[in-house]
């Protein structure tokens, strides 16, 4: 098994390249809220665990986090993986290295500040169906209003308002910024423009996969 990891920051793409390699590749993708919300609906011991650590607004902890990715991972043995959303910080990457796992590739999706800025900001949410229109880059056909729900008046999530947004940013370079530092000294880190088309991006990402693929068969 090879575990492939998707990084960047908030805003860089990771979930649409992510579905778009696992609908066209060979790949199993592991996001960690995936499975988070997985446990909790399911209502396992696990989920409710995490269910109240979230309701107090904590974070779950490293030691949760890794045992989920560990039993994840056992059940899809021999099975390419591509985890999104993990490792966040260098002591993660650390205990996935101590799972003993082959790192394939780190993917870094690399966006301009001011690009992720504008792309997060300009995000709309339809409370009704959760489809996502982007002000300028995908607007509904009239402003404001779900193009589906026409009665139902677009949102804009907390998490995407520009305060909240550099917040977020200087987390990711505070704690997930090493991440690729911690892989790049490793050799295992490939660099892509993820600005421009999604097609064009994916084309991008998808090489660097399929060219690894070949080197290791
Ligand atoms: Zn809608």
């Amino acid at each position: 098994m090879k575990v492939w990891i998707l990084i960047g920051p908030p805003g860089a793409g990771k979930g649409t390249q992510g579905d778009l390699l696992k609908e066209r590749l060979p790949i199993h993708k592991l996001s960690t809220g995936d499975v988070l919300r997985k446990h909790i609906e399911a209502e396992t011991t696990l989920g409710r665990q995490v269910k109240s650590i979230m309701a107090e607004g904590k974070l779950v902890s490293d030691e949760i986090l890794l045992a989920l990715v560990a039993a994840e991972l056992a059940e899809v043995q021999g099975q390419d993986v591509l985890l999104d959303g993990y490792p966040r910080t260098v002591a993660q990457a650390d205990a996935l290295e101590g799972l003993g796992v082959s790192v394939a590739q780190v993917i870094y999706l690399a966006v301009d500040e001011s690009a992720l800025v504008r792309r997060l900001t300009g995000r709309r949410l339809c409370p009704s169906c959760k489809r996502i229109y982007h002000i300028e880059a995908s607007p509904p056909q009239l402003a404001g209003h779900c193009d589906y729900c026409v009665d139902t008046a677009l949102i804009q999530r907390e998490d995407d308002q520009e305060e909240r947004i550099w917040t977020r940013l200087a987390i990711y370079e505070k704690e997930t910024a090493p991440v690729l530092a911690y892989y790049r000294v490793k050799g295992l880190c490939q660099e892509v423009k993820a600005e421009g088309e999604v097609e064009n991006i994916y084309a991008k990402v998808a090489s660097i996969f399929l060219q690894e693929q070949s080197v290791i068969k």
